[in-house]
């Protein structure tokens, strides 16, 4: 696609970058095909080639207006366009050049600015959030029906991690929302790799990975969390950390981006890309271990739920399934597997309607092979397809931990 940025676009940090992925696109139109938005609205411009069209037309320095702002946050990120692509087009990293240029000319109104910051302040606190979410369970009978399904069914404790220390060491990104929502997620984790003979080491200075306050925008703020962890996590790599393993997919699909988002930053870039290196869904840690010192004896019929941002972002579709099936889980037919849920981050929240139809086709093609439970690697579409107050919507690793001898 030929392109000719305006002056000031070319100016921008990344308008070689820009200009690059633009260039790659030919226009061929396959990717409207996976696109879950263009499938629900069937407009052109709810799609990735419409998108990448209005990118362009802003940096060439056409008008941006409302319009084009709402038709980019319409976007999921769910990347299944990349996945299709045959040109081999970063669409996100295009995308996330153009909202931010947009976000700077558009102004937004007061309530959608409210909205936005308010989930900046909250989502990444995990103290804050965890505190929110009690207030918000006690008050749960007087809630409206949209709020309702935010909360989870029942918050399951977490049972101890174990204390036992191994030649084998890994950090673990604890996330911000997965304490508060899913305490016992990680503590199942913890538990599964001691019996791989794999310890965790803590880094409590670590929080938020940044997608959160990036994701909406905020791309400074999200790169400060970023620093903040690498920094957390630099003695223990220093001392022979074998991974950073990451619970929640859309945090381990960031991280993994650290690398990429620091690549002109001298101070970070080396220290990002060895992070990036050493993040691992812990799908990628447990399958290259011998499994059966797990004694666990799956029994549950699962639908497996996988998140965009394991199969298309981290190019990881297929490998929980396989190591669930590996351990005796009986997986169900999942039609459609490809598609985002529509919880996508905070999209939930700043999409409501399109977010809940994208749920609720998920779950009816989740629950066409009658799951026992629905099996899922992210923490938000575990809560968004829970909230639905269907099948019941699980970490895959409790199940593991729970089959367990
Ligand atoms: S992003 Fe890829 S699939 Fe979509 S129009 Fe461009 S080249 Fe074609
Ligand atoms: S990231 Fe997902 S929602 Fe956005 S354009 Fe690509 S396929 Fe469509």
């Amino acid at each position: 696609m030929q392109t000719n940025l305006s002056e000031h676009a070319k100016r921008l940090p990344r308008a070689d970058e820009a200009e690059r992925i633009l260039r790659s696109c030919v226009h061929c139109g396959f990717c409207n095909a996976t696109c879950p938005t263009y499938q629900v609205l069937g407009d052109e411009l709810d799609g990735p080639r419409g998108r990448i069209y209005l990118i362009k037309q802003a940096l060439e320095g056409s008008d941006i207006s409302e319009s084009t702002q709402a038709h980019l946050d319409r976007c999921l990120t769910c990347r299944n366009c990349e996945t299709t692509c045959p040109s081999g087009v970063q669409y996100h990293n295009l995308l996330d050049i153009g909202r931010v240029y947009v976000e700077a000319r558009v102004p937004r109104s007061l309530g959608e600015r409210a909205l936005r910051e308010g989930l900046r302040r909250i989502v990444p606190n995990p103290t804050l959030f965890a505190a929110l979410l009690r207030t918000g369970q006690a008050f749960r009978p007087l809630l409206p029906g949209a709020l309702k399904a935010k909360l989870p069914r029942a918050v399951k404790p977490a049972r101890p991690r174990p204390q036992t220390d191994h030649p084998r060491r890994v950090l673990m990104l604890e996330g911000c929302v997965q304490p508060g929502l899913s305490p016992n997620t990680n503590a199942a984790t913890a538990r599964v790799l001691d019996r791989l003979g794999i310890a965790v080491t803590p880094a409590r200075e670590a929080g938020c990975c940044g997608a959160v306050d990036y994701h909406l925008n905020a791309q400074d703020a999200g790169l400060e969390r970023a620093r903040r962890n690498i920094d957390a996590w630099w003695p223990a790599i220093e001392a022979g950390a074998e991974a950073i393993v990451q619970t929640a997919s859309g945090c381990g699909a960031f991280v993994k981006d650290y690398g990429h988002l620091f690549a002109s930053d001298p101070a970070y870039a080396a220290k990002a890309a060895r992070v990036s290196a050493l993040a691992k869904d812990l799908v990628e840690v447990l399958r290259a271990e011998p499994l059966e010192r797990l004694g666990a004896r799956g029994d549950l019929r699962l639908a497996f739920h996988c998140p965009c941002t394991l199969q298309h972002a981290q190019k990881l579709g297929g490998a929980v399934e396989d190591v669930l099936r590996r351990l005796g889980f009986h997986l169900t037919d999942v039609p459609d597997a490809h598609l985002c849920c529509g919880s996508a981050g905070t999209y939930s929240i700043t999409q409501p309607e399109l977010s809940r139809q994208l749920r609720d086709n998920k779950l009816n093609a989740l629950e066409s092979g009658n799951p026992d439970v629905i099996a899922t690697a992210n923490i938000g579409c575990q809560t968004h397809l829970d909230g639905a107050g269907r099948t019941p919507v699980r970490h895959w690793i409790e199940l593991v931990d729970e089959a367990m001898g």
